[in-house]
């Protein structure tokens, strides 16, 4: 069985000169739901945008299911559905032709795609919405029409690009409720957040990346150990070289202050 995700050696030079990516090894099993965690420029939406081909890497290959994402790129992005962070939607389409077009542009037969539609739509609590442009809805039901459309092909491997930046609790909790279960049937899952609970809660393995590179991997509670720190959000914050954010150290130094 192929890995999901096999990115080996992966680099990425922009133009400008500057080295988004510096070698990047990353290996995502078949099932798996995976973090990939870092500070803003740190690399992980070129690192996503190498692996959708929306950006060309320098060096390195990127395998998605065994298909090479260059030189097979229609069967390795066929595999992967990505909801990105901005809300790219055609304004002037309604949320069932969004949905619709999107699936003819994945090479999928009209009374199938007819069907899926159908189905997300019900998924997502967008039916009666079927017919509204896009422009009309609200900030949360963007969200869940760009996770529907990224759905659509059943991908195997589904990209979410900070999926709940800026939504609300009861929308957040709802997404990650729908993309649980996605998992547990079977879809692997890349996810980036800059929520750490978000990632201690949803995924089994992480990844932190930082100035381009991986720097550690493991599960939540093995990061922690690595760092020596007593929880996630500590091993970020001594990763990001801001240990003195970290809520433990607040306190204790809060006591001494109370003891003095
Ligand atoms: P993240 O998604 O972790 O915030 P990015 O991948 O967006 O990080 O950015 C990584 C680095 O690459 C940053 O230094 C950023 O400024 C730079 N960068 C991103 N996109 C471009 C681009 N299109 N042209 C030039 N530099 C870019």
């Amino acid at each position: 069985m192929p890995t999901a995700l096999e990115i080996t050696k992966l680099t990425k030079r922009y133009p400008t000169g500057v080295d988004a990516l510096k070698g990047v090894s990353l290996s995502i099993e078949d099932g798996e739901f995976f973090g990939l965690l870092g500070p803003n420029g740190a690399g992980k939406s070129t690192l996503i945008h190498c692996a959708t081909g929306l950006a060309q890497p320098t060096s390195g290959t990127i395998e998605i299911f065994g298909n090479d994402a260059i030189h097979h790129y229609r069967e390795a992005r066929a595999a992967v559905g990505l909801a990105p962070q901005e809300l790219n939607l055609d304004w002037f389409l309604t949320v069932e032709e969004s949905l619709d077009y999107h699936g003819g542009y994945f090479g999928m037969p009209k009374r199938e795609r007819r069907e899926r539609v159908a189905e997300l739509l019900d998924t997502f609590s967008l039916t009666d919405k079927r017919d509204d442009r896009t422009r009309t809805l609200s900030g949360g039901m963007k969200r869940r029409l760009i996770l529907a459309r990224a759905m659509l092909h059943r991908p195997r491997l589904l990209i979410l690009d900070e999926p709940t930046a800026g939504v609300d609790v009861e929308l957040r909790l709802e997404l990650w409720h729908y993309v649980q279960r996605v998992n547990a049937e079977g879809t692997t899952i890349l996810l980036t957040t800059h929520y750490l609970e978000e990632a201690e809660q949803l995924c089994n393995q992480i990844a932190f990346i930082n100035d381009g590179e991986i720097v550690a991997q493991g599960t939540s509670a093995e990061l922690a150990d690595r760092y020596g720190t007593a929880s996630l959000e500590d091993a970020y914050l001594t990763l990001v070289g801001r240990k003195e954010l970290s809520r433990a150290h607040i306190a204790d130094a809060g006591e001494a202050e109370g003891t003095t």
